[in-house]
C-alpha cells in the first residue's frame, strides 16, 4: 500500500500515526474533532491532501493522575471534562474556559488537544476563497501584503485558542511523541508569534497529553470578549493565575499572534502589571471589534479579574 497517495488514513496507535506522517512529508494534517480542520479545508485555508485520523486512538483518551500532575489525554472532548471530578475540585477555570468555546454541539466534539493548536485567525483571512481572491489575498494565504497593516512582512493574525490561556496560567506543558522520540515541552514554549506559523512543533509531533502540574495551587480568574455568549471566537480572553507563593501569571489571548504572558508577584503593584499587559500586544485592527477598544477591554477585564482575586487573596 503507498500511503503517499492515499488521502484519509486512520490510524489505530501514535506509532502508526506517526509513521503515516513520516510517509506523507509535509501535506498532511492531523484530524482529531476537526471542528477546526474541516471549516478551514471547506473555506480552501487548509491545503493539505491527506488528513490523518487519529480520532480512533484510544491511549490518547484517558486522563490520569500521579503525585507531580493532572494529565489529560489530548483526545479528550471539552464537554467530557466536566466528567473528571479533579477538574471541578482543582481546576474549575478549566472547566469555566472549556464551556466558553464555540457551542455546546461543537464542544461534544472539539478536543482539547485540537484547541490548543487551532489555527490562528483574521477577518481577512477566514474568509471564502471567493471573497480572497476578490481582495487579492494576504499574506497568509498566498498574497504579498497584509490587508491589515499594509505591511508587507509580517502577519497579525490572532492567537485564539481559548484553553491554551488557561493552561499557560496553570504552568502546563505536553507531552509530544514524534518521528524521533518523546518528549516535554513546555506549553508557552511552542508559539511562535508568527502569525503565518503560529506554532513550532516537529512535522510528525502528536500531543500525547497535557500535564497540569498539581503541586502547586492556583487561584484564577477567567474573562472572554465576544459579540455573542456562544459561537463566536474570542476578541479578548484574559486569564490571571496567582499561586501559593504569590506569583502572580497574566495571560491575554485573541490580541497578538501568540499568548500574550506578563509576570509578577503578590507584592508587584497591579496598576503596573496591567499597563504591561496593554502594552505587550501587537493588536491590529483584524476583529470584528477595533483594536483601541479591544486594548482598552485588556485593562477593564483585568481590573475587575484583580478586584475578584483581591476579595480571596490580599494584593497591594
Ligand atoms: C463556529 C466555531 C466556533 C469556534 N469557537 C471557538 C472558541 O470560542 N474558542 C476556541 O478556542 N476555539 C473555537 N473554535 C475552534 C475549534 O472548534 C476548537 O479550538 C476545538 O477545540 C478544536 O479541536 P478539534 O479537536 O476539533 O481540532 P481539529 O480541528 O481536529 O485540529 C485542530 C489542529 O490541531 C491539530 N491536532 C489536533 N489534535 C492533535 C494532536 N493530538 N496532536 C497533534 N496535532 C493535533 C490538527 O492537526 C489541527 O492542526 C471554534 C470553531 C468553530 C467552527
Ligand atoms: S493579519 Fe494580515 S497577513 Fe495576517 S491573516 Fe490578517 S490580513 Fe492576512
Amino acid at each position: 500500500m503507498n500511503v503517499a497517495q492515499k488521502s484519509y488514513l486512520k490510524p489505530r496507535s501514535v506509532e502508526e500515526a506517526i509513521s503515516f506522517a513520516g510517509k506523507n512529508g509535509s501535506s498532511f494534517r492531523y484530524l482529531a474533532g476537526g471542528t477546526d480542520v474541516m471549516v478551514n479545508k471547506f473555506q480552501g485555508n487548509e491545503e493539505a491532501n491527506c488528513l490523518i485520523d487519529i480520532s480512533g486512538i484510544n491511549e490518547l483518551k484517558q486522563v490520569t493522575r500521579d503525585e507531580n500532575f493532572l494529565k489529560v489525554g489530548s483526545l479528550v472532548k471539552l464537554d467530557d471534562l466536566k466528567n473528571y471530578p479533579e477538574m471541578e475540585n482543582e481546576f474549575p477555570v478549566l472547566l469555566q474556559a472549556a464551556q466558553e468555546v464555540a457551542s455546546p454541539m461543537l464542544r461534544k466534539t472539539a478536543t482539547i488537544g485540537g484547541n490548543i493548536l487551532c489555527e490562528n485567525r483574521c477577518v481577512f483571512y477566514n474568509q471564502s476563497e471567493w471573497w480572497r481572491e476578490a481582495v487579492g489575498y494576504c499574506l497568509k494565504c498566498d498574497g504579498d501584503i497584509c490587508i491589515a497593516t499594509g505591511g508587507k512582512k509580517n502577519c497579525f493574525s490572532k492567537f485564539v485558542s481559548d484553553m491554551a490561556p488557561v493552561l499557560i496560567a496553570l504552568n502546563s506543558f505536553l507531552e509530544i511523541a514524534d518521528a524521533e522520540g518523546e518528549y516535554k515541552v513546555r506549553l508557552e514554549d511552542i508559539y511562535t508569534g508568527n502569525g503565518l506559523k503560529p506554532k513550532e512543533l516537529n512535522q510528525t509531533a502528536i500531543i500525547r497529553s497535557i500535564l497540569i502540574p498539581v503541586t502547586e495551587r492556583y487561584t484564577c480568574v477567567f474573562k472572554k470578549l465576544r459579540p455573542r455568549e456562544a459561537v463566536d471566537f474570542t476578541s479578548l480572553t484574559t486569564v490571571v493565575s496567582i499561586d501559593d507563593h504569590g506569583k502572580i501569571k497574566i495571560v491575554l489571548g485573541g490580541v497578538d499572534p501568540k499568548p500574550v504572558v506578563v509576570g509578577g508577584t503578590i507584592s508587584s503593584h497591579v496598576e503596573k502589571l496591567i499597563e504591561q499587559a496593554v502594552k505587550k500586544p501587537r493588536i491590529v485592527d483584524n476583529d470584528f471589534y477595533t483594536r483601541l477598544y479591544r486594548k482598552e477591554m485588556i485593562s477593564v477585564f483585568l481590573k475587575r479579574s484583580f478586584e475578584e482575586l483581591r476579595n480571596i487573596l490580599t494584593i497591594k
